[in-house]
């Protein structure tokens, strides 16, 4: 068991991140472990993309000024084969900087020296942004999610959820086969700024089963919950 996992927290999501300043690169992954990110690490181009190549990360963190290869040279060479969402790190608020980030494929950026929790609210928009395109339609047996237009349908019928429960319920099923922690649930599903209290999850996991039916969401006693992977077509 990992750390994060006896934690209780998402070990699901994983994170590359690609610095080779010392003292940034310690604050970066010590910030994003304590909000429940596995965080893999490199501290130069080359040895970046050979991890970024190798797993599937679920975003990757990308220096721009980078020892052997630069982060656009990483960038330019992963797009040809992954679509892993990338935040780019740029030293100087340049137009012309930015322009080349986006031509080359970076879904975000920031400028150093920039704010963490500005930075894993962005993380958290660019992973939520490539969930949801991967897969637009979600089928759950009798229920199809479509993530696109965010409506619910059961049997072919429309199904009006609250914008909170179809959060949940998008997550779970982004996450199906998974166990989806209440802590997860949090972490990818409210602002910073909202103060709430844990039973609120469970609430709409009330509200999710009284429109959908009780047997799509499974709970997990004591961790969390989870949708099968493969529910029946019905
Ligand atoms: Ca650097």
């Amino acid at each position: 068991m990992r750390p994060d996992e006896a934690r209780g927290l998402d070990p699901f999501m994983r994170l590359l991140v690609v610095e080779d300043e010392p003292r940034l690169l310690r604050t970066l992954v010590r910030a994003l472990r304590e909000e429940g990110y596995a965080v893999d690490t490199a501290t130069a181009g080359d040895d970046g993309l050979y991890k970024a190549e190798s797993h599937s990360y679920d975003a990757i963190v990308l220096d721009v000024m980078l020892p052997r290869l630069d982060g656009w040279e990483v960038l330019e060479r992963l797009r040809k084969q992954k679509d892993t969402p990338v935040l780019v790190l740029t030293a100087r608020d340049a137009c012309s900087e930015r322009v080349r980030g986006l031509d080359a494929g970076a879904d975000d950026y920031l400028v150093k020296p920039f704010d963490m929790t500005e930075l894993s609210a962005r993380l958290r928009a660019l992973i939520r942004r490539a969930a949801g395109q991967a897969h637009p339609v979600i089928r759950l047996g009798a229920v199809v999610v479509d993530t696109r237009a965010r409506t619910v349908t059961r049997g072919g019928a429309p199904v009006t959820l609250t914008g909170r429960e179809y959060a949940v319920l998008e997550y779970l099923a982004l996450h199906r086969g998974e166990l989806v922690t209440r802590t997860a649930l949090y972490e990818h599903l409210l602002d910073d700024s909202e103060d709430t209290f844990s039973n609120l999850v469970d609430v709409h996991v009330y509200g999710i089963r009284k429109k959908l039916g009780r047997e799509l969401i499974r709970t997990r006693r004591g961790q969390g919950y989870s949708i099968e992977a493969h529910l029946a077509p019905c």
